[in-house]
């Protein structure tokens, strides 16, 4: 089936908007479109239901994070709570030379990337299943990403303690947030003091077709991430460094 040609034209414009040209991308979206709505079929694996939404919250929504340019570059990325994929699967299709790890704790979505992963014949995508909590401990992914990218995943003060221990020093963590962030951005000096975080910035936009505001809360990796953080699991979401 694939995207109708407005799916393609929302797409295309909205990839425009964001200075991207994804013309060459149309056939992988298209299949990740399909993929999505037959998996919805089975399982509620979003709740994203018509073409529109599926192409402008997921799809450009996701390439939002391509206005940086720190994602230029082959980047070793890591997607937490990439959920059904996003940010990591529009990304790594417009960005093939990212190396992007896809990690989620529910196994019912990691299988959901891997079969994604296998039909879009992306080589470089490594969907993980478990928690941050405890994968961030191991030392293969333990200050060993040089972006960590969230998107709806957990309140800014609960992220940074779940994303920092995994960026690399002079690396980034990229967290998609709406509107009204400032709030939430506020405390965080406090928390970021104890796990290695430096200056905050937040980048600003407006995603394309929706006209909603987006924005980017972008947190450098300054020094080394204490060993106890992240806290057993959970415990960052009970009891917040800020
Ligand atoms: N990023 C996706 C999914 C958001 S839903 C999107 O924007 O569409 C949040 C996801 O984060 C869920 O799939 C949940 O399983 C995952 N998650 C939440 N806390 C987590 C943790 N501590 N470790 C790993 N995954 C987590």
């Amino acid at each position: 089936m694939g995207l109708s040609p407005k799916g393609v034209r929302l797409l295309l414009e909205g990839g425009r908007a964001l200075g991207l040209d994804l013309e060459a991308h149309l056939s992988a979206f298209s299949r990740l479109y399909d993929l999505l709505m037959e998996a919805n079929l089975r399982t509620n694996l979003t709740a994203l239901r018509t073409e529109e939404e599926v192409v402008v919250k997921h799809f450009l929504d996701s390439l939002t994070l391509l206005t940086l340019p720190l994602f230029q570059g082959a980047w070793r990325v890591l997607d937490l709570g990439t959920g059904a994929g996003f940010p990591g699967l529009p990304l790594k299709i417009v960005r093939p030379e990212l190396e992007v790890t896809l990690l989620d704790a529910t196994k019912k979505k990691v299988a959901f990337v891997a079969h994604a992963v296998e039909a879009l014949g992306l080589k470089g995508a490594y969907p993980l299943w478990g928690r941050a909590e405890e994968l961030a401990h191991l030392p293969e992914h333990r200050e060993a990403y040089h972006r960590v990218v969230a998107r709806a995943v957990a309140p800014l003060c609960v992220l940074v303690e779940l994303g920092l221990p995994f960026v690399a020093l002079g690396g980034y963590m990229v967290a998609q947030k709406g509107p009204r962030v400032a709030e939430e951005v506020a405390p965080l000096p406090r928390a970021l003091a104890l796990l290695g975080g430096g200056l905050v910035t937040v980048h600003s936009l407006v995603l394309p077709v929706a006209q909603e505001e987006r924005n980017l809360v972008v947190v450098p990796k300054e020094a080394s991430t204490p060993a106890r953080y992240p806290r057993r699991p959970g415990v960052p979401e009970k009891n917040p460094l800020c």
